[in-house]
This record gives structure tokens, C-alpha cells and sequence, in this order.
């Protein structure tokens, strides 16, 4: 190694393989090698070795730069300074469709729940543990805030949104006025459209052949699937893992700025509370959980090897899979490196 570059070569005719540059403290690998691109954005990534502007880019799920500086301009609590502009990241460009962002329409809705969207999405094609297959958002039109459930098959979707119903209404001492979604099956059923009468909402739906018309919910599980991929690959977590990247992208997804609530994060819209992202770490990221006391015996480990896959949404609690025990764990004791 010279001058921050590295060359890699075969033995046998002194070949070039691989050549690593440095870029931000860290070593990055161009190659043909089968496994050159696991090497551009996986080993290298620990936590503690990344640049801020890397560090805080891929804790926000790939968020742009421009967003994560308006976050810092608005306060949120625990973000640090974000010192330059990140010339390129490789995940992005493997997860997303575009790296632009795109410009949301301002909300029309005057109060909470006035108005919710809401998509089911296309089956995704690899099983999660449990079997779920389709994920179903509701975005709360005033303030932006959305919500993900998980669904085995379609016919689910009912019952779904009877419970998203309950937790939003309860969550927000407020009724839901109006539903925007498409004409999809699960939608014009009979029974979805009796309980809506019954409980006083609205339903409006797409013209057909404009499904534009819902384009909130269409975009924002766009949007959502690029950041799971994006967060992924930059970790290379395995894919079964999926769903786990869902509930963790709409956790911080809810805690970056929207342009259509005048760059706030719904967060604050719903809580009225600027969020702590203190706590936030890298998707993926090789973590320690303490060992119970019950569980310790005297020369044992005192914690487990894990991996982050997201935040508990009911206490604070960061939510792991232990990757030698093979089982999931939810955690406060937690360090990070
Ligand atoms: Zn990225």
C-alpha cells in the first residue's frame, strides 16, 4: 500500500485483481473479483470508522443531504454536525431508482385524520420468517405520519385496517374523516365498505386507470422499498430479514423532514415534540445485548453478539436478532461500536 492506494494482485502472473483507494479514513475496493462489490460497502462500514456524513446518512435510511442538514437546522435533538457533502454512496445507487428527491404536494387537511391514504403493495417475493408477504400504509394526510403493517395474504387487509383504525383513532383522540386509496379489491369489498359507513368515513378512490390520484401512499411505499434496499446492501443483511427493514425505515422515516408539512417531521406534527434521534444506529450494525441476569451463569458471556433491526415502538428498546442463538431479541442494554 502507497499513498492511500492499494493494489491487489495475482501471484502466479502478478495480475491485477483488485485496487483499494482510501476515501474518508476508510479503504474502499474496485475489482472484478466475485466478491468486489460486498467489499465496497460492507466490511468497511463500522459504525465508529465512518465519516459523519456517512454515519448519519445511512442511520437515516440513505436520506439525502439536504434533508439531514434541514433536521439539524430544525433541532432534533442528538444530531451531530454534518461536516460535508457525501460525494457518492454506493447503496443508494444499488437500492434506489433515482437519488433525487422528489417534491410532495402541500397537505390540504386542516386537523388530524381529516384525511388518511393508503396502498397495499405488491407481493414481495421473499418470505419473511413468518410468512408475511404484502405491506399495507396509511399516511395520515396533516401531519404525514405513516404507518406499516404486514400482511401473509390479501385477504388480511380488512381486518388490517379495523386495526390500524382502532390505534391511530386511540393514538390520536380523533376520528379519521376521509380514506384515499385505489380501486383494489381489497378496498371495494363489501364488508370494508359497510364498516366505513358505519363508523362515518368517507371513501374516496381513484378514478380508474388514475391511480396518480393516489400517488401519497403509492410513492411513500416507493420510497420506502428503496430505503430498505438501500440500508440492505449497505450491510449486506440477509434478505429474509426484510420486513425487519420495513418497520425500522417508517420508524425514521416519520423522523425526517417532508416538504409537505414545510419541512417538519411528522413526528413532531403528531406529538408536537421536536424527536431525540440520539438513540438511532445503522441498520444492520453488529451490536452487544446484555445477558439477563437470570440467564448469566458464572463464566459465561455476559452479552450477545446481535445485529440492529430496529427500534421498539411500544418501550425504548432497540429490536436485535442474536445470529448465534438464531432468535429475535428486543433489548435496552445495548452497545454499539
Ligand atoms: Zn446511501
Amino acid at each position: 500500500m502507497f499513498d492511500g492506494k492499494l493494489e491487489v494482485r495475482k501471484s502466479s502472473d502478478h495480475s491485477l485483481v483488485m485496487r483499494g483507494i482510501e476515501e474518508e479514513r476508510f479503504l474502499k475496493l474496485h475489482g472484478t473479483s466475485a466478491h468486489a462489490q460486498h467489499f465496497s460497502y460492507n466490511s468497511h462500514y463500522e459504525e465508529g470508522t465512518l465519516p459523519s456524513s456517512l454515519l448519519w446518512h445511512a442511520i437515516f435510511g440513505h436520506l439525502n443531504y439536504d434533508s439531514l442538514h434541514l433536521l439539524k437546522k430544525n433541532g432534533v435533538v442528538g444530531l451531530l454536525t454534518i461536516p460535508r457533502k457525501l460525494k457518492q454512496c454506493d447503496a443508494c445507487i444499488l437500492g434506489k431508482h433515482s437519488k433525487q428527491s422528489f417534491h410532495d404536494s402541500h397537505s390540504r387537511a386542516h386537523r388530524k385524520l381529516e384525511l388518511i391514504y393508503s396502498n397495499l403493495c405488491d407481493p414481495i417475493h421473499v418470505p419473511s420468517p413468518n410468512g408475511n408477504k404484502y405491506m399495507m400504509t396509511f399516511i395520515d394526510a396533516y401531519t404525514r405520519m405513516c404507518w406499516v403493517y404486514l400482511l401473509k395474504n390479501k385477504f388480511d387487509s380488512f381486518q388490517t385496517f379495523k386495526n390500524c383504525h382502532t390505534w391511530i383513532e386511540n393514538g390520536a383522540q380523533s376520528h379519521i374523516g376521509s380514506i384515499r386509496t385505489d380501486n383494489g379489491k381489497e378496498y371495494t369489498s363489501n364488508e370494508f365498505e359497510n364498516y366505513l359507513h358505519q363508523h362515518g368515513i368517507k371513501h374516496q378512490t381513484t378514478v380508474p386507470y388514475n391511480p396518480q390520484q393516489n400517488d401519497v401512499a403509492k410513492r411513500m411505499n416507493r420510497t420506502i422499498l428503496n430505503m430498505v434496499r438501500s440500508m440492505m446492501f449497505f450491510k449486506n443483511v440477509k434478505l429474509i430479514f426484510w420486513v425487519d427493514a420495513v418497520l425500522c425505515v417508517v420508524y425514521i422515516k416519520n423522523r425526517c423532514p417532508s416538504n409537505a408539512i414545510r419541512n417538519k417531521t411528522p413526528y413532531e406534527m403528531w406529538y408536537g415534540h421536536i424527536p431525540s434521534v440520539k438513540h438511532l444506529r445503522v441498520f444492520g450494525s453488529t451490536c452487544y445485548a446484555l445477558i439477563p441476569k437470570v440467564h448469566k451463569n458464572k463464566l459465561g458471556a455476559r452479552s450477545h453478539k446481535c445485529i440492529l433491526l430496529g427500534y421498539s415502538n411500544i418501550s425504548k428498546a432497540y429490536c436485535l436478532y442474536d445470529e448465534v442463538n438464531k432468535k429475535f431479541v428486543v433489548s435496552r442494554d445495548v452497545i454499539f461500536f
